[in-house]
């Protein structure tokens, strides 16, 4: 079996003829037709008062973040098991972090924790729904109202995700999609935010368009544009527009064809989790998921490591995930952990993730299978 990549970039076919259109319309700066599309089909889809496409998941936190008009010292509830990103962005709006455990069953932030952590100074809750699957997001907001705090869902992983029927990136106060090479639609380098308190609507458009109300003077709004606030330039080319438009498009294939995988993933590795050699991923009632990711936890690290390097010499690459910012260098520097670490430091130890990606071939899917099983039937 040739080399089995951890990820390949969802590719539809139709994507170069819409970058090429891209081109003849002589648009290829950002908010052209193709922008236009992808922000409207997410806001029919998801329901959603208003999207806007960023250059990336990041800087869709970082508008969310400076969106929240925090003060130096105001603190930011968030798990300390997530990317860099989802802190970075509320560390570059003046905020204090503060961490806050995970649940061990969906690896999302536990919300009977969040309560205890807020103090005079929180401000936002920001959670992460990994691997695309629903934190407890009920709970959380009737929290948030309770504490008049602001909600920031990291929906990096979560495009087409469902809580009780509502599309994940929609229920906070805004939403952060992802589509870098690694998620489940893609333009390269990406994202979007969704803007679900109107509220911010207005504001949002201008600290998109470097401090100016132009969004508002394409609409006829204004007669002439200005620079009205502080902003920054968060728009992606027409040409990154085009080509998540071609999966966009498609996007109920792409997911089903993920979910396929993931479901036959699941099922061959239940008799592993039957015998507990192994943990398998575990979606609430109340959760449709977008099989953003298939992993499993190990016994314990060391036997982690040894299903690594066993699939690295069968020429598979899985790979384990997030090391606990809370004991990154930043993040000890900016924020600090409530309550006791139970959870995340010790699961993210024995937790791999699987090759997931759009048109996995059955036979890749197959070698994978009998290797994993190999690998555990031996242990
Ligand atoms: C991918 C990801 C991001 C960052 O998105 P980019 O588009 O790479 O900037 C942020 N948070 C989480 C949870 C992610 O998975």
């Amino acid at each position: 079996m040739s080399f089995i990549h951890f990820n390949v970039p969802p590719y539809i076919g139709t994507e170069f003829k819409y970058m090429k259109k891209a081109v003849e319309n002589h648009k290829i700066c950002g908010d052209g037709v193709f922008t236009k599309k992808c922000d409207i089909w997410m806001e029919r889809r998801f329901n959603a008062e208003k999207v806007l496409l960023t250059t990336s998941g990041s800087a869709a936190l970082d508008m969310s973040a400076l969106l929240c008009d925090l003060k130096p010292g105001d603190e930011v509830i968030l798990p300390s098991y997530t990317f860099s990103s989802t802190a970075n962005a509320f560390v570059l709006a003046g905020a204090r972090l503060v961490f806050v455990d995970i649940r061990p069953d969906t690896m999302n932030i536990d919300e009977t924790k969040i309560e205890e952590a807020i103090t005079d100074k929180t401000r936002v809750i920001c959670v992460v729904h990994y691997a695309g699957v629903a934190c407890e997001m009920d709970t959380i907001m009737s929290i948030a109202h309770k504490y008049n705090l602001l909600v920031v869902e990291d929906a990096a992983q979560a495009i087409m995700s469902m809580y009780k029927g509502r599309y994940l990136g929609t229920i906070g106060d805004f939403g952060c999609y992802s589509f870098h090479e690694t998620k489940n639609f893609s333009m390269g380098e990406g994202g979007a935010i969704v803007i679900n308190n109107s509220v911010y609507i207005n504001k949002a458009e201008i600290l998109r368009e470097k401090g100016t109300n132009r969004s508002q003077f394409y609409r006829g709004e204004v007669a002439k544009y200005n620079w009205v606030d502080f902003g920054d330039s968060y728009l992606p080319s027409e040409l990154n527009a085009a080509y998540l438009w071609a999966q966009l498009e498609k996007a109920d294939e792409i997911n089903n064809n993920r979910l396929e995988t993931w479901n036959i993933y699941y099922e061959a590795f239940r008799p592993l989790m039957i015998e507990q050699k192994i943990e398998l991923p575990v979606i609430p009632e109340t959760c449709v998921h977008n099989a953003h990711m298939f992993y499993i936890k190990c016994r314990d690290y060391c036997t982690r490591q040894a299903y690594i390097q066993y699939m690295k010499e069968k020429n598979v690459l899985c790979v384990f995930h997030y090391v606990p910012l809370h004991s990154a260098p930043a993040g000890v520097k900016f924020g600090r952990f409530n309550g006791t670490d139970e959870y995340t430091t010790s699961i993210s130890d024995r937790l791999v993730r699987l090759p997931m990606y759009y048109g996995i071939s059955a036979e890749e899917r197959q070698y994978i299978i009998n290797n994993t099983l190999n690998f555990f039937n031996g242990i």
